[in-house]
Protein backbone atom coordinates (compact mmCIF):
# COMPACT_ATOMS: atom_id res chain seq x y z
CA UNK A 1 0.00 0.00 0.00
CA UNK A 2 1.33 3.79 -1.05
CA UNK A 3 0.58 5.92 1.92
CA UNK A 4 0.95 9.51 2.21
CA UNK A 5 3.15 11.08 4.99
CA UNK A 6 3.56 14.49 6.54
CA UNK A 7 6.21 16.24 8.20
CA UNK A 8 4.77 18.25 11.45
CA UNK A 9 7.00 21.20 11.25
CA UNK A 10 7.05 22.17 7.24
CA UNK A 11 4.23 20.08 6.12
CA UNK A 12 6.11 18.73 3.58
CA UNK A 13 3.98 15.59 1.99
CA UNK A 14 5.49 12.28 0.54
CA UNK A 15 4.92 8.71 -0.10
CA UNK A 16 5.89 5.62 0.93
CA UNK A 17 4.96 2.02 0.37
CA UNK A 18 4.23 -0.16 3.24
CA UNK A 19 2.30 -2.83 4.14
CA UNK A 20 -0.76 -2.56 5.80
CA UNK A 21 0.46 -3.25 9.30
CA UNK A 22 3.67 -1.29 9.06
CA UNK A 23 2.05 1.50 8.01
CA UNK A 24 2.67 3.82 11.28
CA UNK A 25 6.15 2.31 11.59
CA UNK A 26 7.94 5.83 10.96
CA UNK A 27 5.36 7.89 12.62
CA UNK A 28 6.54 9.85 15.48
CA UNK A 29 9.86 9.50 14.15
CA UNK A 30 11.83 12.33 13.15
CA UNK A 31 11.21 13.23 9.64
CA UNK A 32 13.75 12.02 6.87
CA UNK A 33 16.40 15.14 6.22
CA UNK A 34 16.14 14.70 2.62
CA UNK A 35 12.53 15.28 2.75
CA UNK A 36 12.07 18.54 4.84
CA UNK A 37 11.89 21.92 2.53
CA UNK A 38 14.69 23.15 5.10
CA UNK A 39 16.63 20.35 6.44
CA UNK A 40 18.89 21.91 8.52
CA UNK A 41 16.04 23.86 10.64
CA UNK A 42 13.78 21.60 10.40
CA UNK A 43 13.00 19.09 13.17
CA UNK A 44 9.90 17.84 12.48
CA UNK A 45 8.28 14.63 13.28
CA UNK A 46 6.68 11.71 11.23
CA UNK A 47 3.08 12.06 10.86
CA UNK A 48 0.45 10.13 8.44
CA UNK A 49 -1.65 12.18 6.25
CA UNK A 50 -5.17 11.53 6.21
CA UNK A 51 -5.77 11.26 2.41
CA UNK A 52 -7.19 8.08 1.16
CA UNK A 53 -5.21 6.81 -1.92
CA UNK A 54 -6.89 4.73 -4.55
CA UNK A 55 -10.65 5.75 -3.06
CA UNK A 56 -13.20 5.51 -5.67
CA UNK A 57 -16.89 5.08 -6.46
CA UNK A 58 -16.92 1.62 -8.29
CA UNK A 59 -19.80 -0.23 -7.47
CA UNK A 60 -21.79 2.85 -6.57
CA UNK A 61 -24.50 1.88 -8.91
CA UNK A 62 -24.97 -1.57 -7.34
CA UNK A 63 -25.33 0.74 -4.52
CA UNK A 64 -28.41 2.02 -5.70
CA UNK A 65 -29.82 -1.22 -7.14
CA UNK A 66 -29.90 -2.33 -3.60
CA UNK A 67 -31.28 0.93 -2.30
CA UNK A 68 -34.61 0.21 -4.43
CA UNK A 69 -35.78 1.45 -8.26
CA UNK A 70 -37.86 4.81 -6.35
CA UNK A 71 -34.46 6.18 -5.73
CA UNK A 72 -33.08 4.77 -9.13
CA UNK A 73 -36.19 7.28 -10.58
CA UNK A 74 -34.81 9.89 -8.37
CA UNK A 75 -31.39 9.87 -9.86
CA UNK A 76 -32.60 9.33 -13.03
CA UNK A 77 -35.02 12.93 -12.50
CA UNK A 78 -32.40 14.40 -11.52
CA UNK A 79 -29.87 13.30 -14.62
CA UNK A 80 -32.71 14.39 -16.98
CA UNK A 81 -32.76 17.62 -15.52
CA UNK A 82 -29.22 18.90 -15.03
CA UNK A 83 -28.55 18.12 -18.51
CA UNK A 84 -25.96 15.66 -20.19
CA UNK A 85 -22.39 16.61 -18.58
CA UNK A 86 -23.07 15.47 -15.61
CA UNK A 87 -21.52 11.87 -14.47
CA UNK A 88 -24.86 10.50 -12.40
CA UNK A 89 -24.85 6.76 -12.72
CA UNK A 90 -28.55 4.77 -13.30
CA UNK A 91 -29.38 1.67 -14.35
ZN1 LIG B 1 10.25 19.00 8.00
Amino acid sequence: MLYDYTCSKCGVIWEEQHPMDDRDINVGKPTPKEYCKDSKKCEGLVERSMTAPGLSFEGSVGTIKRAGSEWNDVLKGIKKASGKDNTIEHY
